[in-house]
């Protein structure tokens, strides 16, 4: 594989795979499942965000602002966080997943500068998870998650369970998918996907797609095990 960077050579062992997609795609699902059997650290910048407004922090309420109408958290802000779960993870990891980061053209232009010289030994590849906008609403109207902050697991409304497997806390609907923020966030996606994945080309840095339309679960899955 080509990480279209100078730096890395050759094929890395400490890799970042950034999963980019509309809300609703499955990267989060997918992200899961590649922690779970094949033991990436994945961060998810809107768990991260959602457990900072739980738990009322300063940085929650400043947060709460953006996630609660959809919007997107300032591009600088949401990059601190991510060099601070990045910076702690690759102590004891050399594989890991963004979940949804970068998402705009500035985060991953600020993130890939920093990291080009803080940590230029991982390859970073950008995974594009894509799903038609149709059925994104469906997924979203139909998801539930985990109501306890330190897990979150995603499920669909379709298995009429309400209890998470993993931890058995309640499943709950998240806030930020209520239909008119979901289509907020819809809308507000092509854009920033567009101006991203221009960058991305003018970089020269490859990008990877999985169609996910027609595919369940394992299948997805696969996919991204053939790319590894
Ligand atoms: P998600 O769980 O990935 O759908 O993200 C939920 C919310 O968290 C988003 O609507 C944003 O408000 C915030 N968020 C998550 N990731 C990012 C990001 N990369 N950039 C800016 N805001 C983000």
């Amino acid at each position: 594989m080509i990480c279209g960077m100078a730096e890395v050579s050759a094929r890395s062992n400490k890799v970042i795979f950034s999963f980019f997609g509309p809300p609703g795609s499955g990267k989060g699902t997918l992200a899961e499942q590649a922690r779970e059997e094949l033991g990436f650290s994945v961060l998810s910048l809107g768990n991260v965000c959602r457990a900072h407004i739980a738990q009322q922090t300063e940085l929650g309420v400043r947060l709460s602002e953006y996630v609660q109408r959809g919007e997107l958290v300032p591009d600088g802000l949401i990059v601190e966080l991510a060099k601070e779960w990045f910076l702690k993870q690759i102590k004891t990891s050399n594989k890991v997943i963004f979940d949804g980061f970068p998402r705009t053209k500035r985060q991953a232009e600020l993130f890939l500068m920093w990291q080009r010289q803080e940590c230029p030994d991982y390859c970073f590849r950008v995974i594009l998870v894509e799903l038609a906008e149709d059925d994104i609403v469906k997924r979203l109207a139909g998801r539930r998650v985990c109501s306890q902050k330190a897990c979150q697991s995603v499920y669909s409304k379709v298995y009429e369970q309400d209890t998470c497997c993993r931890c058995c806390s309640p499943l709950t609907t998240r806030e930020d998918d209520q239909e008119e923020v979901v289509r907020q966030r819809l809308r507000l996606y092509p854009a920033y996907r567009d101006s991203l994945l221009d960058y991305y080309r003018a970089i020269g840095k490859p990008v990877e797609t999985i169609i996910v339309e027609n595919l369940n679960i394992s299948q997805v899955f696969s996919a991204f095990k053939a790319m590894l």
